[in-house]
């Protein structure tokens, strides 16, 4: 990965010393902060990390209380809204809620056993969206059809497999695909197995009908079960118990009391949890970065722009609420969309074996697989260019849309933000920058119930929530580099259009 520093290599010597010592020292000592919040650099320096850490331990506290986790739809979720929305008052804001409808769904119980030669358990993951087997399971010989990766029903070759469980092989086709195709064989479950190394957490990509219980699991396993099934009948026991119903969630909005309406600076982080931890890094290091943020700003008077912070619902489900408030925009109010200067994400800003990204906007180390609006660029540069003025080292992460700032691109609206990493693993460049392990994933605990505050990486949540807060501040001060400040952006942009939900960026679709 190719870095950016404007630094000379005395600088970077420097580092790769401090990295020898796996500690990765505040490239900005913490001054104490600064009375006032009038430039974009006081508001980095107001910017304190045991207030943004107070936050997070909040939110844990609430996972601890609600089942260890805040996921969307559920009471942890509405108790951590209601601590934001409680702080957001407190700091003069008068936040709203903005409700939509989602497909809930929570695994109550699952297994795969082996009854049959041997009794043993088998590790699975089991879609999301695929039905619930009830409580008792389905029970069933192996079947395997005789094109590995059953996308078609001639893959079966006429075999009857019905009270039987489909093994399938990823590839070709979705998931939804080889779960549709098996049952239409006759299958009451399906196991589909990877095509490649490691875990396969899928996902059946929305209802149907058609779906059959699926479960995923690794390579070694399903040809382990394909060299058994051979030398004669396996029989297995799957048990999937679910709750699948419509829910309602719903985002957090809050607009600064100050800032010219016509010309709003954006700022987001989703507030949801997966339902299978506490979340607080992914994501409430970013809701607790922007929280702080947006407290410090409202005792600003110096800012000429509007600052719309928003906490979104149901990311972790598909980019749910971010996508509701775009589209909801493009229906009812298109006005109000082009009043957004530019958007800034903030999803993971405190990982254990960090790096410090920034989305590339400007495409110089990544090429996007999305659109990447005009004044993308331009946003992207509010952050480098603060951490190249600290002698931060920083390097760049794929511009992906695979978080809140889709819908936002996919209308023309410029985006960037933050990022310290998540299930990538660590470089020995990044190691040399950063400290850290090489080879390690910069999220060990991304998305499971390890994911609490001794996840979070203090150095690097301290210096992502200043840099939070001067782009927030530099941005509501002058958006002119990006759109033009004295004359908003003229509303000639691409024709809005409403988006799909996504898939989430941990779950794959075929
Ligand atoms: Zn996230």
């Amino acid at each position: 990965m190719k870095t950016h520093r404007k630094a000379g290599t005395a600088a970077l010597a420097g580092l790769a010393l401090a990295a020898t010592a796996a500690v990765s020292a505040p490239a900005q000592a913490d001054k104490p902060p600064h009375p006032n919040v009038n430039t974009a650099d006081q508001m980095a320096r107001s910017i304190q990390v045991e207030n943004v850490m107070k936050h997070l331990q909040e939110f844990e506290r609430i996972a601890k209380d609600h089942d260890g986790n805040r996921a969307a739809g559920t009471s942890g979720y509405e108790a951590t809204a209601q601590y934001v929305e409680k702080e957001l008052r407190k700091a003069g804001f008068a936040p709203k809620r903005q409700y939509f409808d989602f497909f809930f769904e929570s695994v109550n119980a699952t297994s795969l056993n082996e009854t049959s030669p041997e009794q043993r358990a088998w590790p699975n993951n089991p879609m999301s969206y695929a039905p619930s087997t009830g409580a008792s399971g389905v029970t069933g010989e192996l079947a395997a059809p005789q094109v590995a990766t059953g996308c078609a029903i001639s893959d079966y070759a006429g075999a009857d497999l019905t009270g039987k469980i489909a093994l399938v092989s990823r590839g070709t086709c979705s998931f939804a695909q080889k779960s549709q195709v098996a049952g239409q064989a006759g299958a009451d479950a399906a196991i589909i197995y990877n095509n490649a190394p490691g875990a396969l957490n899928g996902t059946l990509g929305g209802v149907s009908d058609a779906n059959i219980p699926t479960t995923g699991m690794t390579q070694a396993d399903g040809q382990a079960l394909l060299a058994k099934m051979a030398q004669g009948p396996v029989t297995m026991t799957f048990i999937l118990d679910k709750t699948m119903e419509m829910r309602q969630t719903f985002n957090i909005i809050a607009d600064s009391s100050r800032g010219r309406a016509d010309n709003v600076v954006m700022v987001g982080a989703h507030l949801d949890s997966v339902g299978s931890g506490p979340g607080i890094n992914d994501n409430g290091s970013g809701s607790a970065g922007i929280l702080e943020t947006a407290i410090k700003l409202n005792k600003s008077k110096k800012y000429n722009n509007k600052v719309r912070f928003a906490w979104w619902g149901a990311e972790e489900l598909g980019l749910i609420g971010s996508t509701h408030y775009v589209n909801d925009l493009v229906e009812n109010n298109p006005a109000e969309l082009k009043k957004i200067a530019t958007y800034l994400n903030f999803d993971m800003i405190g990982s254990p074996n960090h790096i410090i990204g920034v989305y590339d906007a400007d495409q110089s180390t990544h090429q996007a697989p999305v659109p990447v609006p005009p004044g993308s660029a331009e946003t992207e540069q509010v952050f480098t260019d603060y951490f190249d003025k600290i002698d931060q080292p920083w390097v760049d992460t794929e511009f992906s849309g695979r978080s809140d700032y889709q819908a936002f691109i996919l209308n023309g609206v410029p985006a960037s933000g933050l990022f310290t990493g998540a299930d990538g693993r660590k470089t020995a460049e990044e190691v040399r920058l950063f400290g850290g392990t090489e080879g390690e994933l910069y999220d060990p605990n991304y998305h499971t119930p390890a994911d609490d505050l001794t996840n979070i990486n203090v150095d690097a949540l301290r210096i992502m929530s200043k840099a939070v807060g001067y782009a927030t501040m530099s941005l509501a001060i002058d958006t002119s580099a990006v759109n033009g400040k004295t004359n908003p952006r003229p509303g000639n942009g691409p024709k809005p259009k409403k988006v799909k939900p996504q898939i989430p960026h941990h779950l794959k679709a075929s």
